[in-house]
């Protein structure tokens, strides 16, 4: 009876989550660069959100856990690195203060600059591995003020090559590849991230899908789940201007061009990168009704997936 009860105990010791078997995909934002409320908005879809924010507002991020092995990882830091951070920590035991990888896609406010938190001024990291590309990598050691995280080692930037396989853990996989966009300080890559059973793709930021040398619909068929760039809906949102000269891949082109594809590869597509104007941040929505009678899916904040 007394080991019968110190069994029970030890079990209820254990977090729920820490019992996680395998890898999970986290959603830690769905927002483009510049958040929801957005500085500066005076139109409906920010009004309310100045006096109330809503927590599931935050910018672009996912969280990648491997549970088996306990590492952490997250792709790219954002603005709302503080509280995307600590997502990822209730799954992981609670004297690691940060994550084992942090990913970056490129050099645009929305995806780098959480890093900023690793300072001295916040979070002293020791040592956080930061995985970069070539250009980015270069931008962060020779600018201040990330060349200050280098320097007092908060921060142990990694290179990463174009489709090279990195293998992190033994369940988990990433391979970082280049796509379009527009590049002032660095290039932009998506990931793809192979978990022990399924693998998903992240692509927050490309100009078009027809300016990509590879084909997306080529590339969906090789994975689970995709989280594709989806910042307007449509030209409501830019003042009327031709969406064909904006370069994001808008949802009603992204929508035209997948139309044909089988049930099963729509469904893998989840909308994420939303603007501040964007009616898919509103599940109620129309635009976000004919999303989801059509066979997609909008990335939703908190959001799991099994890899
Ligand atoms: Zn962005
Ligand atoms: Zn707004
Ligand atoms: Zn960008």
């Amino acid at each position: 009876m007394k080991y019968l009860l110190l069994f029970i105990s030890l079990i209820y010791a254990i977090p729920s989550n820490a019992q996680n078997k395998g890898v999970t995909l986290l959603i830690l934002g769905t927002v483009q660069d510049g958040g929801s409320p957005h500085i500066g908005c005076q139109k409906e879809c920010c009004a309310v959100l100045f006096d109330e924010p809503d927590p599931s507002r935050k910018v672009v991020s996912l969280g990648v856990i491997d549970h088996e092995n306990q590492r952490t990882y997250i792709f790219d830091a954002s603005p709302d690195f503080t509280t995307q951070l600590k997502m990822v920590q209730e799954y992981t035991l609670p004297e690691r203060k940060a994550p084992d990888g942090i990913f970056l896609t490129h050099a645009h406010i929305g995806h780098y600059t959480g890093l900023m938190y690793l300072g001295r001024e916040a979070l002293g990291g020791k040592d956080v591995p930061v995985y970069a590309m070539p250009k980015m990598k270069l931008f962060l050691e020779k600018n201040g003020p990330w060349d200050q995280l280098v320097n007092l080692k908060n921060i142990e930037l990694i290179e990463m090559t174009t489709d090279e396989k990195m293998q992190l853990t033994p369940n988990l996989t990433v391979i970082p590849f280049l796509v379009p966009h527009r590049g002032e300080y660095a290039e932009t890559v998506g990931f793809k991230i192979i978990g022990s059973k399924k693998s998903a793709l992240f692509i927050p930021d490309i100009d078009k899908w027809y300016l990509w040398e590879k084909s997306i619909v080529e590339e969906l068929k090789k994975v689970d789940f995709a989280f594709l760039d989806a910042t307007f809906f449509d030209a409501n949102e830019v003042n009327h201007r031709d969406v064909s000269e904006i370069p994001h891949p808008f949802v009603i082109e992204s929508l035209e061009l997948f139309k044909d594809l089988p049930e099963n590869e729509k469904s893998k597509i989840h909308f994420i990168h939303l603007n501040h104007t964007n009616p898919l941040l509103d599940l109620e929505s129309k635009a976000s009704m004919e999303v989801r009678s059509k066979g997609f899916q909008i990335a939703q904040f908190s959001g799991t997936f099994k890899l």
